[in-house]
């Protein structure tokens, strides 16, 4: 039993509140141990499926996060080539009245905010920042992170939520670094009136091209439109957002239609990120100490889905603790069963997505296309119904 000890959360990110939060509301002690000196979240936005809303609204936050989302109508798919739809999901009516919730975009800060809120007013849960968690000792019923300096903070469980380059994990798992994907990403904000007036779409728009793509979608209640442009270039080192300069973006979407570069031509203060993930591995739990999030299972974000996961995975590993009354070992064992297939399908998934849906060429693009066109609205909600359809495995 966990006793009076806390659980520790390494993480502050969403994944991490998300979870502080669930095991706060399952009536479990709490200790949020954060890195960085403030809590936040870099970046702008971030697409959530119906999923996440189930998760938000399991962790009593689903009413202020559709609160500040922006409903876009369809998902589009554009063929960056000739500059003509694919096809899209309507997110209309009967996707809505099919998975019980909404596909919406929301800004990444405003929902870390919303998440910090709720954890604020949480008695159960103590916030440290600039606490670095370097490593874990288990003994007897507890366990101990080692924060550098020597500090050691106990408590009766550690869940790592530190992300892609997870030191938990590195102990956990031992699987060395993330692998590099050899896709380098630029993001970019663009005020809404920058944003060509024809192409200012309530849509999550993606244009596929060769070894390339485009995403964009409004922000900020039509503020702004996120920019997100990426290539498969081979990029070999990882990189997480540093600035670079506009024209060595546009360089590489040369070959693309006016209306894509149209778009392109108008990113500002880009950010580059070469993305990474890792193949799925079926345990990332050990005694008293688990994974969670990016930390348990990075993956490209073509599914749009890492943050929607790392939240579920929260939802899981609270109802897991009230399903076994607080006795740490068996409730992560739970988590952990419940949540590995379904997210590395999501992992798997999301780099199947990159090769054959985002970045195919020639034949291999006209086939996308007409795979893609076939398909009715029913048959697309179908297609989609395991991932966004209930709560998924949240209860272990
Ligand atoms: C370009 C791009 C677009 C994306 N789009 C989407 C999308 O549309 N929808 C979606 O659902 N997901 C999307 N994702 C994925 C999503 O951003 C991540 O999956 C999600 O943020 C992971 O959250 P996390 O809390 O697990 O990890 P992180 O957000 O990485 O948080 C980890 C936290 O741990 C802290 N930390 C790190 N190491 C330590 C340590 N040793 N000790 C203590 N603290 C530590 C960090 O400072 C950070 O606060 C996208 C990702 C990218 C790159």
């Amino acid at each position: 039993m966990t006793g009076a000890l806390p659980i520790l959360v390494a993480g502050g990110g969403i994944g991490g509140l998300a979870t502080a939060l669930g095991l706060a509301r399952a009536g479990l002690q709490v200790l949020v141990l954060e890195r960085a000196a403030e809590l936040g979240e870099v970046g702008a936005g971030i697409q959530l499926g119906p999923n996440a809303f189930h998760a938000l609204d399991a962790l009593g936050v689903g009413e202020a996060a559709r609160a500040t989302a922006i409903y876009v109508e369809r998902l589009r798919l554009m063929d960056a080539l000739s500059a003509a739809e694919i096809c899209h999901i309507d997110l209309g009516e009967a996707f809505r009245a099919r998975f019980a919730n909404p596909y919406a975009v929301v800004h990444r800060g405003e929902l870390h905010a919303i998440l910090l809120r709720a954890c604020r007013a949480e008695p159960r849960v103590m916030l440290r920042t600039g606490a670095e968690v370097a490593g874990y000792v288990q003994e007897g019923g507890s366990v101990t992170a080692l924060l550098p300096g020597g500090e050691q903070v106990r408590g009766a469980a550690l869940i790592g939520a530190d992300g892609l380059w997870s030191r938990i994990r590195g102990q956990l798992v031992g699987d060395g670094p993330p692998r590099v994907s050899g896709h380098t990403t630029y993001r970019s904000v663009i005020p809404t009136e920058q944003m060509p007036e024809a192409l200012r779409w309530n849509a999550a728009t993606l244009w596929a091209g060769p070894k390339c793509h485009v995403v964009h979608y409004p922000l900020q209640g039509w503020k702004t439109f996120n920019l997100v442009v990426t290539c498969h270039d081979d990029a070999a080192e990882p990189v997480a957002g540093r600035p670079v300069p506009a024209e060595q973006v546009v360089a590489g979407f040369r070959h693309l239609h006016p209306m894509v570069r149209s778009i392109i031509g108008q990113g500002r203060d880009w950010r580059l990120w070469v993305l990474c993930d890792r193949d799925p591995v079926e345990r990332w739990v050990e005694g008293r100490v688990a994974l969670l999030g990016d930390a348990a299972h990075p993956m490209l974000q073509y599914m749009a889905q890492g943050a929607c996961m790392a939240m579920e995975d929260a939802v899981c590993l609270a109802r897991a603790m009230e399903t076994h009354g607080g006795a740490v070992e068996p409730a992560l064992a739970a988590y952990n069963a419940a949540r590995a297939l379904r997210t590395a399908r999501v992992q798997l998934l999301s780099r199947a997505m990159g090769e054959h849906v985002y970045h195919p060429a020639g034949a291999h693009a006209a086939l996308r296309n007409a795979m893609m066109a076939a398909k009715t609205q029913a048959e697309w909600r179908e297609t989609l119904a395991w991932l966004y359809g209930g709560e998924g495995p949240v209860t272990a």
